[in-house]
């Protein structure tokens, strides 16, 4: 089927009154970086309802783009027809007949006349429309009911729209538009997911990855950096800090406290990620946990893990299985990344047999035992590099355009 347009369908935040026209930009600023791939496409906004003139391009690749734009519940591929019977009419009859409807295909027309001025009313458009289709047709039954083609002809002012396919996108909030928090992001299958979850909810996320050279390699660090690279490409931009872990991680192996390494660590990243949101604004910290998963994921580890930071621990999987976060990290394209095998820092320091349920007196006694904590940690955060990743979608878009546009 040759298209002309695509219906773009918003979802919840609609409903959120006076926020409606900001997200409704957000999301506009997004599909625009998406179609710049698509020279020709056009965005047209008419009465809270979106489309893209496709210019010519084919509908499959530029629908398959938006699917991912955040904001976006599902798309309609459409055909155009100026708003005038005859033409509504020659213009479904060639719809059905690139349909091509095989014997005892079930149909029916679903008109809509939002364009009170059209000479004739939905109901009048049905059998307008339905009669020369099932003339010309001998192969279509109709049903009312539970219909296999259902022809959409929506009557507007500047044109009609004609269309039965409705592709599933995304869905959630306009990128960027429910605040910001910062993302504990490890090589692993789980942060980029958690990651990815959370924007599409319409957080702002900063990354947060922390590094133990020399026991960690540049290509661990090149890895968080291609997934936060693969995030941006979701979110368009994405900062991320990469934290030097090394001196307060050693000075955990020296407790001798091999079952708690895991809980240990966990709380000073916590504590050093709280900084970084302070300074950067940030309201919440997200992590990639699975109640669980591993020892450090079960509810009594969250809990004396959780108590070394103030701020609202988010945590998107938590009540998810493996598979379906498998799932998800193959359909936002980290999958492969993540699987790649170079050493995070905590993989590396996992003891044999770490505690499944840490005493909280217990460790913070031995976090009290190390002066210097406080001075580690405050200088991992000083020494915190952050780099700026960018979308490939979004690279070649100048503010200025962007400015322009609204
Ligand atoms: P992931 O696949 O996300 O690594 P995981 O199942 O391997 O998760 P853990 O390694 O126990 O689980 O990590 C739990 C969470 O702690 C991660 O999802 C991530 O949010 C955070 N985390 C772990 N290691 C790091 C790190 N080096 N830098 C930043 N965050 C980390
Ligand atoms: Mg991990």
């Amino acid at each position: 089927m040759k298209y002309d347009m695509l219906l773009l369908r918003f979802g919840e935040f609609t409903l959120k009154g006076k926020n409606r026209k900001r997200f409704e930009r957000t999301v506009i600023k997004h599909v625009k970086s998406k179609l710049k791939a698509y020279p020709g496409t056009s965005i047209i906004e008419e009465y809270g309802r979106m489309y893209v003139d496709l210019g010519g391009n084919d509908h499959h690749a530029i629908t398959d783009s938006l699917r991912k734009v955040f904001g976006i519940v599902s798309i309609s591929p459409v055909k155009v027809t100026p708003s005038v019977a005859d033409e509504i009419v020659a213009a479904s009859l060639g719809f059905m007949e690139e349909l091509n409807p095989q014997q005892g295909t079930t149909f029916k027309v679903n008109a809509r006349r939002v364009w009170k001025a059209f000479e004739h009313s939905s109901h009048e458009t049905n059998h307008l429309v339905g009669a020369p289709i099932l003339r010309q047709f001998s192969a279509l039954k109709v049903d009312v009911r539970n219909p296999d083609i259902e022809l959409k002809v929506e009557i507007r002012e500047a044109r009609t729209y004609l269309y039965y396919e409705s592709v599933p996108a995304v869905g959630g909030f306009p990128r960027g538009s429910n605040g910001k928090a910062m993302m504990l992001l490890s090589g692993g299958i789980d942060s980029p997911v958690a990651a990815w979850s959370s924007m599409r909810r319409g957080l702002e996320l900063e990354m947060v990855h922390f590094f133990s050279f020399p026991f960690t390699s540049q290509k661990a660090k090149d890895k968080v950096i291609e997934l936060a690279r693969i995030l941006a490409d979701h979110a368009g931009e994405v900062k991320l800090h990469l934290v030097p872990f090394t001196e307060v991680q050693t000075s955990f192996t020296k407790t001798g406290q091999d079952n708690l390494m895991i809980t240990l660590m966990r709380r000073s990243m916590l504590r050093i990620a709280t900084q970084l949101a302070e300074r950067e604004g940030a309201l919440a910290i997200v992590s990639g946990d699975s109640l669980g998963q591993v020892a450090s994921q079960t509810l009594g580890s969250m809990n004396v893990i959780g108590r070394a930071t103030d701020l609202p621990l988010l945590r998107p999987l938590v009540m998810m299985d493996k598979s379906e976060i498998v799932k998800i990290a193959e359909d936002i394209g980290t999958y492969a990344t993540s699987i790649l095998p170079y050493e995070d820092c905590c993989t590396l320091f996992v003891p044999k047999s770490p505690t499944t349920n840490p005493n909280l007196r217990i460790v913070e006694k031995i976090e009290a035992s190390i002066p210097e904590l406080p001075e580690f940690i405050a200088r991992a955060v000083e020494q915190t590099e952050t780099l700026v990743l960018r979308s490939n979608d979004d690279t070649a878009m100048p503010d200025s355009i962007q400015e322009d546009w609204f």
